[in-house]
């Protein structure tokens, strides 16, 4: 049974013009055309969505399907067991997803909970985003979120032995913590973790056997080392020092001359009297400044969440994030949107799938209030969730 999705204006992914009444056609999970101002074909089930404007659905390149959005999501995290994580992850998935968050790429979870929960949602695409996923990062000892389980003893030969466990397992993705983080105490963001040596067995080994890598680093020895090592994209990417940020301009043409996407984990939903932690908050001119550079260094910047962090990291929060684009990048509202679409699916080696509305694409489509081309905030207000050509109920 064919679908036909009418509506209002469509953005393709890609295009700075939209489509005027554009009719996408779907069959089998599949698009197979978007017209503009076709009848759709007399077989097809007919959806009007009105003046609503069609994406595609959102791709969330950095998620942490285990953390709860609290003030203190490790401690929680401790208190639960597998089974009620999962349950708890499931709620997530589905709130990710009525936000039109279509994939999403967990990129730490503690006992490869994020692999069942992938499995479960392949099979049922209303309860969820496609998963891409990472199982627990691997880290040094105490290092950086060791409590999900991914510390190694050090050491080229040991780092390779856990992409290699991560493989066996399924993954589709190596996480690597190249750097501390803010979420771990004993761990310094600016403090580098593995040596090149360590980075680059990591890296060998994942492509070896056909996976990708992307590596957590905030400060510039990290960052280094991730792009010596030949990563696939970089995690925050701050330039954080002990109390500041330092761009190494030098190092950001590096990032530039590799083709390293940065994944900005910028989204965040706002919430009454809930500010960012105070020492982010003081960092944040000199990450826009930084940002800046990037953009205009050629560097892709993909916008991301990191999802269950801290209270302002609801698991529907990526939406937010193009006004963030615009905001304080001065982005222009296409150039927004394309980061949590078509480059946010490139970045996660799904360009071929996801992240556009064209033929032989995933039907991953929603529908939206608004023109966001004009507005990014109109990405928040969803009317209507498709995910592989399936329409997804949504909460009242
Ligand atoms: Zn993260």
């Amino acid at each position: 049974m064919k679908l036909a999705i009418r509506a209002g204006r469509l953005f393709d992914g890609v295009a700075a013009e939209p489509v005027e009444h554009p009719v996408v056609l779907v069959d089998g999970g599949r698009i197979v055309a978007v017209g503009s101002g076709t009848e759709p074909p007399a077989e097809a089930e007919v959806v009007d969505l009105g003046a609503a404007t069609l994406v595609p659905g959102f791709v969330d390149s950095h998620v942490h399907l285990v953390f709860d959005a609290s003030t203190d999501p490790v401690s929680r995290l401790s208190d639960l067991d597998d089974d009620l994580l999962l349950d708890e992850m499931r709620a997530r998935a589905r709130q990710a997803l009525a936000a039109g968050i279509t994939t999403v790429r967990d990129l730490g979870d503690r006992g490869y909970l994020s692999l069942r929960l992938r499995d479960e949602l392949a099979a049922d695409p209303t309860a969820g985003p496609q998963v891409l996923a990472a199982g627990p990062p691997i880290t040094t000892g105490r290092g950086h979120c060791w409590f999900l389980g991914g510390e190694t003893t050090g050491g080229p030969d040991a780092v390779r032995a856990a992409v290699r466990e991560r493989a066996a397992r399924g993954v589709d993705v190596v996480k690597l913590m190249a750097t501390g983080g803010e979420l771990t105490p004993g761990t310094s963001s600016h403090l580098a973790q593995f040596a090149v040596d360590e980075l680059a067995a990591a890296v060998d080994e994942a492509h070896r056997l056909g996976l990708p890598t992307t590596a957590h680093a905030h400060g510039a020895t990290g960052i280094a080392n991730a792009v010596a090592a030949g990563v696939d994209m970089i995690e925050h990417g701050t330039f954080m020092t002990a109390d500041s940020i330092e761009p190494d301009p030098a190092l950001i043409a590096a990032i530039a001359e590799a083709g390293i996407p940065i994944g900005a984990t910028v989204a965040q939903k706002p919430k009454p009297g809930v500010t960012p932690p105070p020492r982010i908050l003081k960092l944040l001119p000199l990450i826009v400044g930084l940002f800046r550079e990037f953009r205009a260094a050629g560097i892709p910047i993909v916008c991301s969440s990191d999802f269950g962090i801290g209270p302002l990291k609801e698991p529907d929060c990526l939406p937010y994030g193009p006004t963030q684009l615009v905001t304080f990048l001065g982005d222009a509202p296409a150039d927004a949107l394309r980061a949590v679409t078509s480059l946010a699916a490139d970045a996660c080696g799904l360009g071929d799938r996801k992240g556009r509305l064209a033929a032989g694409f995933d039907a991953d489509v929603v529908a939206v209030d608004g023109d966001p081309l004009a507005d990014p905030a109109a990405l928040t207000a969803v009317t209507a969730v498709f995910r592989a050509g399936v329409r997804v109920p949504l909460p009242r």
